[in-house]
């Protein structure tokens, strides 16, 4: 396996400059004064240009050639094998975009965000409205440069979510249309049925840290090799299989951000975490998609994290460290606040419920953009039509309620959005395979033992890394594509019964 060698030596390379610049950029936005700025982003740049020039040289490409060959006839299974079909699937990708374009969305996205956060804070749509058409121009060229067979849109998809087709995903959000639309006006007509006060109360931040600290180890995020700090965005960020940290933000009069932000984050920590060891330094470590990853984290935040079971085994605890604020509130009474259904206007806030008609509306108004059925300049106004037809509601303002409240767009991510709601549906699938495979979880789960869980994840998913395509892997898994009915009939099941529907 001379030639395999050969190649790992060389994308070791790329590899470590990559989680070099990770461990600047976690830095830079966990712990830098704001006066290293421009010669952090200078340094960012300088990493990311050089692991982009030696993994997309001409010798990178040869050494694919010559390990494809020593590689076929191998077992579809093989690690050599899914190492070079994943390093030559990646150095298509990345040579296929012209350098000179890279550069220029790179210098506009930049840009852009100044321009997108003063639109914002102003809440002026049309101030935007530039910048996001040449946006969309360099990410036509993008696509065209990368190349599809049927949409433009697929191109892009496919960066996030391989293999992923638009219509697929169509699909998807036709049959979730179809039920959810209804199912959340009956749930907005019975509000009442719930009281979200007690997690609205003031709570200590320190306490708050600590509590949450000992929930994310107790569901087996290995602080051996992880660590959590503070930002202002909570995310995942991973220098090798030995070090996946994650950040968290705390707000004081709302504590189910930070609670339900780090078990979030722990998910997607975790799944890192699980890669076969084997994989460390190669491109076969990690997830193998976004909607992989975030069915991962959605798993423990939302189907786990969410659950009586859950709080039947913390609530206690919790109780003890804030008896002012939760010494009269049952665990049935706390239940039903953490699942709250809310008229909420923004994406990031919004409940198990309505999430997913968030992504739906940004996921049609995007393809439209980017396929030009859709003006820029009438963005703003498809946007609030959309917001009235599923969620009943239309924005106040454009900035931080309405069409400007994300930074995905000014950022160039076009055909990242639906990523989060294919997560939400394979987090239910997988769950449901797991309680097939080993009927014991829940009880476990009531004894505060999350290893069976975590043992059937790993085995069946983190292993692999990215050993397999994320079709690939959900039929696998489960032995069917993915499904948004099962995800419909848990929300249903759920929600039925805590507005008593
Ligand atoms: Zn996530």
């Amino acid at each position: 396996m001379e030639e395999i060698e050969h190649l790992k030596t060389r994308l070791a390379d790329v590899v470590h400059l990559n989680h070099a610049a990770a461990v600047l950029g976690w830095d830079q936005q966990v712990n830098m004064p704001p006066g290293g700025a421009p010669a952090r982003a200078e340094q960012l740049a300088t990493l990311s240009r050089l692991a982009h020039e030696k993994f997309t040289a001409e010798e990178t490409g040869r050494l694919v050639e010559a390990a494809a060959a020593q590689v076929d006839g191998l077992d579809y299974d093989s690690d050599a094998a899914a190492l070079v079909r994943v390093v030559k699937h990646d150095y298509e990708l990345a040579t296929r975009v012209p350098a000179a374009l890279v550069a220029e969305l790179a210098r506009l996205t930049s840009q852009a965000h100044e321009v997108w956060a003063k639109a914002r804070a102003e809440a002026d749509f049309a101030a935007f409205v530039p910048m996001l058409e040449r946006i969309l121009d360099l990410k036509r060229q993008e696509a065209e440069a990368l190349g599809y067979q049927e949409r433009m849109y697929d191109a892009l998809l496919d960066q996030y979510e391989p293999n992923m087709k638009t219509a697929d995903v169509e699909r998807l959000f036709d049959e979730l249309r179809v039920e959810l639309v209804p199912f959340v006006a009956q749930v907005f007509a019975n509000l009442d049925a719930v009281d979200d006060s007690p997690v609205h109360k003031k709570y200590d931040i320190a306490r708050q840290a600590e509590f949450g600290l000992k929930v994310i180890e107790r569901i087996g995020y290995d602080m051996a090799r992880g660590r959590q700090d503070k930002s202002v965005h909570p995310f995942t960020t991973e220098f090798s299989i030995g070090d996946v940290r994650i950040t968290t933000r705390y707000i004081e009069d709302w504590m189910p951000s930070a609670l339900f932000g780090s078990i979030h984050e722990a998910g997607h920590a975790m799944y890192e975490q699980g890669s076969n060891p084997a994989f460390e330094g190669t491109f076969l470590a990690g997830g193998t998609s976004l909607g992989v990853h975030e069915s991962q984290s959605r798993l423990w935040e939302n189907v786990i994290g969410r659950s009586r079971a859950f709080w039947g085994v913390f609530y206690g605890d919790l109780q003890k460290l804030f008896p002012e604020q939760l010494g009269d509130v049952s665990l049935e009474a706390f239940y039903k606040a953490i699942n709250a259904v809310t008229r909420s206007l923004i994406r990031v806030e919004a409940d198990e419920v309505t999430y997913n008609l968030h992504i739906m509306l940004r996921f049609e108004l995007e393809k439209d953009l980017l396929e030009g059925r859709l003006p820029v300049r009438d963005l703003r106004d498809a946007w609030n039509a959309k917001m009235e037809a599923y969620l009943g509601i239309t924005p106040p303002d454009d900035g931080r309620h309405g069409v400007l409240q994300d930074v995905h767009w000014s950022s160039g991510l076009i055909g990242y959005f639906p990523t989060y709601s294919l997560g939400n549906f394979l987090s239910v699938q997988y769950w449901n395979k797991a309680l097939q495979d080993v009927p014991s979880i829940p009880d476990d789960i009531a004894r505060g033992e999350f290893g069976s869980l975590l043992g059937w994840l790993r085995e069946n998913i983190h292993r692999h890394g990215r050993k397999y395509w994320p079709a690939e892997l959900t039929e696998r898994v489960t032995g069917e594509p993915i499904q948004v009915g099962p995800f419909l009939r848990y929300l249903k099941e759920k929600y039925t019964d805590i507005y008593g529907l």
